[in-house]
């Protein structure tokens, strides 16, 4: 038989941590590995598949778009680019670029940023604000965006002008406003730091400030986008517009993409030139994402999201009283944090893992669960009598 991990460790430079399962095939809320064992996803790849693996309609749209015309330069136009463009302005009113994942949907908003900033306010309007904790991609300029210095330091020398603030502190973020700031990048919920919302009151403050000292609010939805949270945006429950919004993961339900959209006129601070992809926007690409965006709306998957994340907090919070090892439940829709009393994060996952239920956890404090946004209460409840057992089993 072959050695998958063997054959991995000798082919592959070594960034992932991988667990030690080798999936084959998906369906749904379902993984099955090599061996055929069944395993009820929790996690969505990571937060990209919100319909669940393999939908029909959108592995359809992008095997026939690309059968029909596969990749043409962003030198011509492109229908299906521009229907996808079309219905992210419906929903944001704002203007498009597109990507081929979060980072670089992150590094191009903040390159329009910089340009806005130039622009309009002169030279030093370059400043970038990010918050302490958060996580907004691996390329040079968006791991310094990243609030978490030992993911960014090992890369040093790294970009300059950009300077951090502790998170849902409308006080610091003030003392960060000075005039040399052109944005202010925040996630509505930081994800990879371990599922901390963003108050309102401090979304709809750094509205406020951004307006007042003439810099762009970006959000970066790269995670809780496409109904995750339970609204299509998780900004909308604060009921806060960014300047500038980014997106990719679950846009396509798993393929690749990414895409910065921006008010009118912040766009128009990019001309010809400024900004490009060989494959941003690829026609089967969108495709995809046009059948994805088709069914979060006609099956109100915000809505699902919203009332099956309730349950699964309410479960995970009975658990913790049960049990009293989980504490901080917390999160919005299908996007749901929890804290462990004891340092036993990891162990639980793989115990987890073991029983046939893929979650993650964040270091050995955070349990993260991102599940499709199909997993249905009956999933969630099996999931959770197993974590009770695993829970009891050395209380
Ligand atoms: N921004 C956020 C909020 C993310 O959660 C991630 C990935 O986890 C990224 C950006 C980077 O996305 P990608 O891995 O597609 O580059």
């Amino acid at each position: 038989m072959t050695d998958w991990p063997a054959l991995d460790r000798q082919a592959h430079i070594n960034t992932y941590a991988r667990l030690p399962i080798v999936l084959e095939r998906a369906a749904g809320t379902k993984l099955w590995d090599i061996d055929g064992k069944e395993y009820t996803d929790f996690l969505s790849g990571l937060g990209a598949v919100n319909l669940g693996h393999c939908r029909a309609e959108v592995v359809n749209a992008v095997c026939d778009q690309a059968r029909r015309l596969d990749h043409v330069s962003n030198l011509f136009y492109s229908p299906v680019q521009i229907e996808l463009a079309s219905r992210l302005a419906e929903k944001t009113g704002g203007r498009c670029f597109f990507a081929n994942s979060g980072a670089e949907a992150n590094e191009g908003a903040l390159k329009l940023a910089r340009r806005w900033g130039k622009k309009t306010h002169g030279p030093n309007k370059t400043g970038v604000v990010s918050a302490l904790g958060s996580f907004h991609g691996r390329t040079l300029a968006t791991l310094t965006a990243t609030g978490q210095p030992a993911k960014s330091e090992p890369f040093a020398p790294l970009p300059s002008g950009f300077s951090y603030v502790p998170f849902n502190d409308l006080e610091a973020l003030e003392s960060a406003l000075d005039e040399t700031v052109c944005t202010v990048l925040l996630e509505p919920i930081q994800g990879e730091g371990g599922v901390w919302p963003a108050d309102p009151e401090y979304l709809a403050g750094a509205r406020r400030l951004c307006d007042e000292r003439g810099a762009l609010l970006i959000f970066d939805e790269v995670q809780t986008g496409v109904a995750r949270t339970g609204r299509f945006f998780a900004a909308e429950y604060a009921d806060v517009e960014p300047d500038i919004v980014t997106m990719a993961k679950s846009l396509a339900n798993g393929f690749p993409i990414g895409a910065f959209i921006a008010k009118p006129e912040v766009a128009d601070a990019f001309g010809p030139g400024d900004h490009g992809s060989t494959f941003g926007g690829g026609a089967p690409i969108c495709a995809g994402a046009l059948a994805t965006l088709d069914i979060v709306d006609s099956e109100d998957l915000a809505g699902r999201a919203a009332k099956t994340g309730a349950h699964f907090r309410n479960g995970l919070a009975a658990l913790g009283e049960e049990t009293g090892r989980l504490k901080n439940i917390r999160g919005l829709g299908l996007m749901v944090g929890v804290t462990t009393e004891r340092p036993e994060a990891r162990a639980l996952a793989s115990a987890l893992l073991e029983k046939g239920f893929i979650i993650n956890n964040i270091g050995d404090e955070y349990l993260r669960f991102l599940p499709p946004l199909t997993i249905t209460t009956t999933e969630i409840d099996t999931m959770l009598a197993a974590l009770k057992k695993e829970l009891k089993s050395d209380a």
